[in-house]
């Protein structure tokens, strides 16, 4: 969409309102059945069918060309920067970036999470039957298999032996797979990129223009999906709060309110001044700007699925050319989760308040960087940090059962976190193409 699409004829509305709409729509229509129907069997069969049905067509059309828009977009980022020094160069700016916003988020997050302490807040009989209600398993295995694996050979993951495994287990892991996903898929996307760069230009040319049709046709994708979009959304927010209404949310609020304030703090506070101070650019012109990002980052809860809309805005709304979006961008919808990583630590010290497992001074330092680490880590997809949640709370021997007590509420909060993640995404590729001399559309 350009700027031009923003003026829309009265008839005509933009998508990002059309998805807000389905938004509000769903979740009405979802609450008032809950409060009318709750758990009948007509309405838990009719969310498991076509509710479900609409809301898993659209996330799935999205996840179809993750793998082939991460790997054309990047690759052509890295090839198209050329120049191994600037490439260098925006590659330690963008490290760097990432390292400090996200270790700021997370202090965020433990100082508020340690200071009203929310876990005190829940009632054993809430807690038993919180656990008792959500299924855990299957997450709990999947960071069972991440633990077996020796940090060695973690490191050595990321670099693929055979990125095509990689690419089938990124976004739906089998349960045995131990590699790091998104992220070999990634590096091998960088490497193949440099290969290119570094080749005759004649005789690679074929490959480069193979690999801009692919990022077209995605594209071309991509917009069709979106226009299911709000539909979708309304289906998946539906779903949620038909099934569990406003009860669950009672016994958590504490829990809630302190992530959603946490993330409302260094959304609208740390991003504000980093957009001002770094990429020079008034605060509220620049979220103006990307709201079309925000809405489709909550809507999907996925920082992958975002990543077209993400690429798009960023180049033609904000002026970042595309090869640093390309890098920066991919890099970040894996790499750079500020949202999550705040979200973790809080989401620790919160269980581990509720089990009354008092944590010493040195294993919040663990949690905080483990969080760091998770932040990076994850998968950009819905409930990509759940694996990890279990792995820090074990480091610090929390119960992993914990997970459960928080899996009702998740999907609210995996959509306000994946917003921060996206948001910080952008800001950073801003900071990067400033530093490089770009002039941005302020
Ligand atoms: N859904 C998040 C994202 O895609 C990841 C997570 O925190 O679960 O950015």
């Amino acid at each position: 969409m350009t700027d031009a699409d923003d003026v829309q004829p009265s008839r005509k509305l933009a998508i990002h309102t059309k998805i807000l709409i389905g938004l509000l729509v769903g979740a009405i229509l979802g609450v008032t059945a809950n409060n009318l129907f709750g758990g009948e069997q007509w309405l838990i069969d009719f969310i498991d069918g076509p509710v479900y049905f609409v809301g898993q067509v659209f996330l799935r059309i999205i996840f179809m060309v993750v793998i082939p828009l991460l790997f054309s977009a990047l690759t052509l980022g890295v090839a198209e920067l050329g120049d191994i020094r600037k490439l260098g160069r925006i590659g330690a700016r963008t490290f760097g970036y990432t390292l400090i916003v996200t270790t700021i988020s997370v202090v965020i997050g433990l100082a508020i999470v340690n200071i009203v302490q929310p876990g005190h807040f829940l009632s054993e009989e809430s807690k038993q039957e919180l656990i008792a209600s959500t299924d855990k398993d299957k997450i709990i295995a999947n960071a069972e298999t991440a633990k077996k694996t020796k940090t060695v050979d973690k490191i050595l993951q990321i670099i693929p032996n055979n990125p095509i495994g990689d690419m089938a287990n990124s976004i739906n892991p089998h349960p045995a797979y131990a590699g790091s996903g998104f992220i070999a898929v990634m590096f091998f996307a960088f490497i193949f990129g440099l290969g290119l760069a570094m080749s005759d230009p004649d005789t690679v040319a074929p490959i480069i223009g193979v690999l801009k049709g692919i990022y077209a046709a995605v594209m071309k994708i991509i917009d069709f999906a979106m226009s299911l979009a709000p539909y979708a959304v309304a289906c998946l927010i539906f779903a949620t709060t038909a099934r569990l209404g406003f009860s669950v949310f009672k016994s958590l609020a504490a829990y809630v309110a302190v992530v959603l304030v946490a993330l409302a703090i260094h959304q609208f506070g740390t991003y504000s001044v980093l957009v001002y101070f770094l990429a020079k650019m008034n605060p509220i012109t620049f979220f103006s700007k990307i709201r079309e990002v925000m809405i489709t980052a909550f809507s999907t809860s996925s920082s992958n699925a975002t990543l077209p809309t993400a690429m798009r805005v960023t180049e033609e709304k904000l002026g970042v050319p595309r090869e640093i979006t390309g890098f920066v961008l991919t890099l970040g919808s894996t790499a750079n989760q500020n949202g999550t990583a705040l979200y973790e630590g809080i989401t620790v010290l919160f269980l581990a308040q509720v089990f009354n497992v008092d944590l010493t001074f040195g294993q919040q330092i663990t949690v905080l960087l483990m969080s760091i680490l998770a932040g990076i880590g994850t998968a950009g997809v819905p409930g990509g940090s759940l694996p990890l949640v279990v792995l820090v709370l074990q480091s610090v021997n929390v119960p992993a059962e914990g997970i459960a007590i928080i899996l009702g509420v998740d999907r609210i909060l995996d959509m306000s976190r994946t917003v921060l993640n996206v948001t910080g995404d952008i800001t950073a590729a801003a900071y990067v193409a400033r530093a490089e001399g770009v002039v941005l559309k302020t």
